[in-house]
């Protein structure tokens, strides 16, 4: 089922809600519980930029991905490797728009370009909402979205697995196993705030953005680990096609923020304790928990069971602690979760934007505190 993608914009989208009868925006996942973390870092993460920098549109003319930044590059290898939750060594590293842009990328280099047929781009149900649109949106004549990997028969496809999954959170492998089919991970949660890291990640295309691991996501920053050289250099093509490069400016102040996160586990800094990781699980902790309590006290939602195993990073066990919920609405008489929380001023996404049931809605779990807290009152409620 393929579902359109709609852009809400309530009184709360990207500020605090002014008032306790505002619409509460938790439709689009908006990272911006990380904005007090980093309220709480002052003047760590800034940079000056002279207006006589980042002119050029080249940043390495002797790396294949020439927009690249190196210094960018080199804390992305740093970050994965201290997380441990990717390989990166003997992978080539493309810097995208957003990780929207490598999905693109990716598909774009593993579609075959001399067949008359499109590729068949499939996902698991419930599957990330803009799939669907990101594959159609330009009708290429290379690939079409095909829908659901589960109903999918035949061998030319390209899988596109998202784990931790947006929008249930459960851990997820690739479903089709053809050996004419590709694969493409989509590991945009893969970060020890939303789940245990239980081994570093090594596909042939995985696909990590800015937005998910820091809460940056304004400033539009993907990056892909690719084992094949050519399928590397045809993403980089695309990229190079379609915005000649990404943004020096992003990948100079990213390159200067992951450094402060990664500085704060390497080299701790005296009376200044709080660190990235801790400070996303620690708020994910208790919102799962408020969430939890909210879904009791109304008796008429459910959510999903996680497991708990050992975390490589953290050396302990852990929860999973996804950055959506996905809400399903037990009541009899109610069809449609989104519409009924929507009558009740939440913005959510429905289950049909996932290829899922109108049961189920998702519901960000990584807005402000104010927004959270006011959704989770409200929500307990409703009977
Ligand atoms: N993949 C998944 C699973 C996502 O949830 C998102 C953001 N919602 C993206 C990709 C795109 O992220 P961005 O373009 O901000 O990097």
């Amino acid at each position: 089922m393929a579902a359109k993608q709609e852009t809400v914009v309530s009184n709360t989208s990207g500020k605090p809600p002014a008032s306790k009868d505002f619409v509460i925006n938790l439709d689009v996942g908006d990272p911006t519980m990380y904005e007090s973390f980093w309220k709480g870092m002052g003047d760590q993460g800034a940079i000056t930029i002279l207006s006589s920098q980042t002119i050029s549109y080249f940043s390495d003319v002797t790396n294949f991905c020439w927009f690249l930044e190196p210094e960018f590059a080199r804390e992305i290898r740093r970050l994965h490797k201290l997380v441990g939750n990717a390989v990166t060594e003997d992978q080539h590293l493309i810097v995208g728009t957003g990780s929207s842009q490598l999905l693109q990328a990716a598909v774009y280099a593993l579609s075959p370009s001399d067949t008359p047929d499109q590729m068949n781009v499939v996902s698991v149900v419930p599957y990330y909402s803009s799939y669907a649109p990101l594959m159609d949106y330009l009708r290429s004549g290379l690939f079409r979205w095909a829908g659901d990997a589960c109903t999918f028969k035949g061998d030319a496809y390209i899988e596109l697995v998202c784990s931790p999954s947006n929008p249930d959170g459960f851990l997820r492998q690739a479903f089709l196993k053809s050996e004419g089919g590709k694969t493409i991970h989509d590991l945009a949660y893969y970060w020890p705030q939303y789940t245990p890291i239980t081994s570093p990640a090594d596909h042939d295309i995985s696909i990590f953005t800015i937005s998910k691991s820091i809460g940056h996501a304004g400033s539009r920053l993907g990056w892909a680990l690719v084992k094949d050289a050519a399928v590397a250099r045809k993403m980089t093509k695309f990229i190079e096609l379609s915005t000649i490069g990404v943004s020096k400016v992003s990948q100079i102040r990213a390159t200067k923020i992951l450094k402060v996160v990664s500085d704060s586990y390497e080299h701790p800094i005296p009376g200044n304790p709080d660190k990235l990781f801790d400070f996303g699980r620690r708020l994910l902790v208790d919102r799962w928990k408020k969430l939890r309590e909210a879904v009791k006290a109304s008796g008429i939602f459910s959510l999903p069971e996680f497991p708990s195993e050992t975390c490589k990073f953290t050396g302990e066990k852990a929860e999973t602690l996804p950055a959506f919920a996905w809400l399903k609405c037990e009541k009899e008489g109610i069809e449609d979760c989104a519409s009924f929380l929507r009558t009740h001023k939440i913005l959510t996404r429905g289950g049909s934007y996932f290829g899922a049931s109108p049961n189920y809605t998702r519901v960000s779990m990584i807005d402000r505190d104010e927004t959270f807290d006011l959704f989770t009152e409200r929500l307990s409620s409703l009977h």
